[in-house]
C-alpha cells in the first residue's frame, strides 16, 4: 500500500457531474460524492485515490481568474502528498484553466491532468468513465521511479495533450479537443502510449514556484472584414487595459488602412502590449510573410506565432501579474516558457 500512487481528484464542476433538472430540463452540477458512486471501477485502479471538490461546483462558463487561483492553492497545499493531480473540470472553459495553470506552476515536476465529458457520467452512453479512469491512471503512471508526464496535460477522448496547446472545437462530439499545432502527448487504445520525446522533462533541483498574481485587463479583438474605427478607437481607450490579444486573419494579416496602423502604434507608444494571434484553427502568425503584417511588425506587435488564443490569454495574465519591465516584455512574451509556443517562427 505505502508504494502505491496517491492521487487527488480535484472536482470543480463540469457536465461530468452533472443531473438533469427534471422540472427545467437543463444540467445542474450535484454533489460530487454521487459521482464517486457511478464509478465503482476506480477501485480497481492501482493507486489510493482521495478527493476534494470545490464548495459550490460550477459549470466553467463561470470559471474566472479567482477560481484559478483557488485550484492552484488545492494543489499547490497538497503538492507533497500526492504523485499526481487530477482536475475535473467543465470541457468549455478547459482550455483556459489548463493553461492558466500551466503557467502557474513553473518547475513543476507532477502530472496535473483535466478532465471532464460531453455527457454526465450517469448517462448510459457516457464518455465519462473511459476519461476519468484513464486520466488517473496518466497520473499515476512511473517509470524508474519518476512520473512518465510531469506537465499540465488534458486528456479526452483517447488523447493525451499538452493542456496549453489545445482549444475545444466541438460542442457534440465526444472528440471534443485538439491540439492543432502540436501532436498528442499520448494515445490511448489497447495499450497507452506516449511520444516521450515530445514530453517536458522536469528541471532536477529547481523548487516549485506557484504564480498567483493574474492580471485580467485585457481584451480579446477579432478582426472582421468592416471593423470601424469607432470600435476599435473606444476598445483601445478601454480603462486600465494592459493588453490586447488581436486575433488575426492567417498568418497574421490585418488591414493596412492608415487609421487602423496609427490606433495600434498609439496603443504601443501608450504602453499597450498588443498580441497577434491568427483566427485560423492551425498554423502561425509570421510577420512580414505579407505586406498586410508587415507594418504590423514596425510598430512593435507582439507575435503570437503557433500559440493558441486561450494560451495567449493565460500567458498575458502570468505575465502582467509579473510585472516583467517593458523593455522585456516582447521577448519573454515571444518565448516558449511551457511548450505553449513552437519555436523558429
Ligand atoms: N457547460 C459545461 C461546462 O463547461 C460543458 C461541459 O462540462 O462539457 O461546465
Amino acid at each position: 500500500m505505502a508504494n502505491i500512487p496517491h492521487i487527488l481528484l480535484i472536482y470543480t464542476g463540469g457536465t461530468i457531474g452533472m443531473v438533469k433538472d427534471y422540472k427545467t430540463g437543463a444540467l445542474r452540477t450535484f454533489n460530487f460524492n454521487e459521482l464517486l458512486k457511478h464509478i465503482p471501477e476506480i477501485n480497481q485502479l492501482n493507486c489510493s485515490i482521495e478527493s476534494v471538490s470545490f464548495k459550490k461546483p460550477i459549470d466553467s462558463s463561470n470559471m474566472n481568474p479567482e477560481n484559478w487561483v483557488k485550484l492552484a492553492e488545492i494543489i499547490e497545499v497538497n503538492y507533497n502528498k500526492f504523485d499526481g493531480f487530477v482536475v475535473l473540470h467543465g470541457s468549455d472553459t478547459m482550455s483556459y484553466t489548463s493553461s492558466a495553470i500551466s503557467f502557474m506552476f513553473e518547475n513543476l515536476s507532477k502530472p496535473i491532468i483535466f478532465t471532464g465529458s460531453q455527457l454526465p457520467i450517469g448517462h448510459l452512453r457516457t464518455d465519462a468513465k473511459e476519461n476519468l479512469i484513464t486520466a488517473i491512471e496518466i497520473a499515476s503512471l512511473k517509470e524508474n521511479g519518476k512520473p512518465i508526464v510531469s506537465e499540465v496535460c488534458l486528456y479526452f477522448e483517447y488523447k493525451l495533450y499538452r493542456a496549453n496547446r489545445t482549444t475545444k472545437i466541438n460542442a457534440e462530439h465526444f472528440e471534443a479537443f485538439t491540439s492543432p499545432n502540436f501532436p498528442p502527448l499520448g494515445e490511448s487504445g489497447v495499450h497507452l502510449k506516449f511520444s516521450k520525446q515530445l514530453l517536458i522533462q522536469p528541471k532536477s533541483n529547481e523548487k516549485l514556484k506557484v504564480r498567483k498574481e493574474l492580471n485580467n485587463n485585457i481584451v480579446i479583438l477579432k478582426i472582421f472584414p468592416g471593423i470601424t474605427k469607432t470600435v476599435v478607437e473606444n476598445i483601445f481607450s478601454i480603462k486600465g487595459l494592459k493588453s490586447i490579444i488581436i486575433e488575426t486573419y492567417g498568418s497574421g494579416n490585418a488591414p493596412t488602412e492608415k487609421w487602423f496602423i496609427q490606433l495600434l502604434t498609439k496603443a504601443i507608444e501608450n504602453g499597450l502590449y498588443i498580441v497577434n494571434v491568427t483566427q485560423c484553427i492551425g498554423g502561425s502568425v509570421i510577420l512580414g510573410q505579407y505586406e498586410t503584417s508587415e507594418c504590423l511588425k514596425k510598430i512593435g506587435i507582439i507575435s503570437g506565432n503557433d500559440i493558441t488564443t486561450e494560451s495567449a490569454l493565460a500567458k498575458l495574465m502570468y505575465l502582467l501579474g509579473e510585472k516583467i519591465p517593458k523593455s522585456k516584455f516582447k521577448s519573454v512574451f515571444e518565448t516558449a516558457l511551457r511548450g505553449e509556443m513552437s519555436l523558429n517562427h
